[in-house]
């Protein structure tokens, strides 16, 4: 299923920040932008192929700034409409075109939303058009007469709070926009109140209280404190070590990166001494096994397989600890090919399949001076180490 989401960041709403520091979504919030870590929960989810923003375009340089670190998954910035459902229409008509079966909407403003709630909104849409993450009301209702005097408690069964993510059949989604836009209907509060009016069947799926809105002064506090105390993280580090040897060939692969020479690496897979120690360093920091047991040498499915696949794999199995990688450097030994002028296309390499902004990749060569198998140009040994931040229990 090929997965887009859509992150609603239009809004003008300074109620929770002063306005100086613009709508709260740009605020300061450990360190980085609200924005930035409601993109950061989809552009690491793996079932998402592509998150695009729709933005208001006087936030652009504010969004410029925080849109940086991120890889290719994000796409460039839409302008948003006039009203929340007029951009979300924008959002979508964006991604026209482009095959995609699944988007998933999201508030800005819901910066803790977890893998899991986009897991189970994902898996509800195998079933239903739509899937809402939503939480069920605990809280007894009460409706109020004009003095304020308690009318009447009416029953909270079978009552949900609706939150974002709320996913959907593409085409069904956009179609459904379009209509609402074509009967001039603006009063929807939510994109499942436009899909339950134009006839799909939506599903409610878990939700969570830290994925509430952050709306007020007040949430912005409680949400600031939240990442003080719980989001402490720890630092592990993890090395990697790999060698391949040379045999007939044009070209070695190194990071990805194709260097013509003289001779290729000999390997089950295609090779890749680089990334194999990589996926190694980073199977190491969260001591989850390494390449081997993860993709069998002998299985015949990993055979000639492009190694960038063994790296995603190690990078998903952080994010599903909830954690990041927040460093890797790799150094390649040998005498030849000369490594020294692909350094910056391996770096672009490691930091597109890792989703990693460049400055927390390095790509190292040395040689041996000639001595050892390297240096006798028999093949070439790479090492690496990586440093991922995972969430400690505090
Ligand atoms: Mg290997």
């Amino acid at each position: 299923m090929k997965t887009a989401a859509v992150i609603v960041a239009a809004g003008r709403g300074t109620r929770a920040s002063d306005a100086a520091a613009g709508p709260k979504q740009y605020a300061d919030f450990g360190g980085r932008a609200m924005l930035a870590h409601s993109m950061a929960s989809f552009i690491n989810h793996p079932l998402v192929d592509l998150v695009t923003v729709v933005i208001n375009p006087l936030d652009e340089d504010r969004y410029r700034q925080i849109s940086l670190p991120f890889g290719s998954k994000l796409r460039g910035a839409v302008a948003g409409g006039s009203s929340r459902q007029e951009s979300v229409l924008r959002g979508l008509e964006a991604l026209a075109g482009e095959d995609f079966d699944a988007v998933l909407i999201h508030d800005a403003a819901r910066p803790f939303v977890s893998a899991e709630i986009i897991d189970g909104v994902i898996d509800g849409l195998a079933t239903h058009q739509g899937a809402v993450a939503a939480l069920a009301l605990v809280d007894t209702l009460k409706w109020s007469k004009d003095d304020g005097a308690i009318g009447a408690t009416v029953p909270r069964n079978n009552l949900w709070r609706a939150q974002t993510p709320q996913g959907f059949h593409y085409q069904a989604i956009l179609e459904a926009h379009r209509q609402a836009a074509a009967a001039d209907r603006s009063d929807f509060t939510d994109d499942a109140s436009i899909a339950e009016w134009a006839g799909l069947t939506v599903r409610l799926t878990e939700g969570s209280a830290r994925n509430d809105k952050v709306t007020t002064a007040e949430d912005l506090q409680i949400a600031r404190r939240f990442i003080e105390e719980n989001v402490i993280v720890e630092a592990r580090t993890g090395s990697g070590f790999d060698v391949h040897r040379f045999t007939e060939g044009d070209a070695v692969l190194l990071c990805g990166v194709k260097i013509p020479h003289n001779k290729r690496l000999e390997g089950h897979s295609d090779a890749d001494v680089g990334l194999h120690a990589l996926t190694d360093a980073i199977l190491g920091a969260i001591a989850d096994g390494d390449i081997g047991q993860h993709f069998p040498p002998l299985d015949p499915q990993w055979r000639g397989v492009a190694s960038h696949v063994f790296l995603s794999d190690a990078a998903r199995r952080v994010g599903k600890l909830g954690g990041r990688i927040a460093n890797v450097d790799v150094t390649i030994i040998c005498e030849v090919p000369k490594v020294g002028p692909h350094r910056d296309a391996m770096r672009r390499s490691i930091s597109d399949i890792l989703q990693l902004e460049l400055s927390r990749v390095c790509v190292k060569a040395t040689t041996t001076e000639r001595l050892g198998f390297t240096g006798r140009g028999e093949g070439i040994a790479a090492m690496a180490s990586a440093t991922v931040l995972l969430p400690a229990p505090r």
